[in-house]
């Protein structure tokens, strides 16, 4: 767990300080989203350009915690240029190990940095925080106009 906390916190640290992906708004967004948690008061819009079941770009922007930020910065770097279906079981694998629900069935995918989000359990107020940016996108990809909020 020590070793999970250090780089939780490099990687926290790293994507809060410089948010990739954030403040631009890619050219021919077709999908988006805003997502809201009461909870800390953080805000997030989710743009997306999806063509021929590809997410060509992410981008985000909007207002959070140093975990929000961090989160939405990686979630953005994960699913550029991805298909939707690879983005949506990254989306369950993301939820389950922030949640502790099952994974999704099939192959399991390499998370990569974004395993330093488990982190976050240590600091069980923060989940939502986490995992905001991951319900909007999932929003925006459904291409639901209804705000989200976590509870
Ligand atoms: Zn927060």
């Amino acid at each position: 767990m020590d070793d999970l906390r250090a780089l939780y916190e490099d990687v926290i640290l790293d994507h809060n300080r410089d948010p990739r992906n954030y403040n631009r708004k890619p050219d021919g967004v077709n999908r988006e989203a805003h997502g809201y948690n009461p909870l800390c008061g953080d805000e997030v819009q989710v743009y997306l350009r999806v063509n021929d079941g590809t997410v060509e770009d992410a981008s985000f922007a909007g207002r959070g915690c140093a975990i929000c930020t961090a989160s939405a910065s990686m979630m953005t770097e994960a699913v550029g240029g991805q298909d939707e279906a690879t983005v949506r079981n990254l989306f369950g694998h993301v939820h389950a190990m922030l949640t502790d629900d099952e994974p999704p069935p099939g192959d399991d995918v390499d998370l990569g940095s974004l395993e330093a989000l488990e982190g976050v359990k240590g600091f069980p107020m923060r989940i939502k925080c986490a995992s905001l940016a991951w319900h909007t996108l999932k929003s925006a990809l459904n291409g639901s106009d209804k705000d989200v909020t976590t509870e």
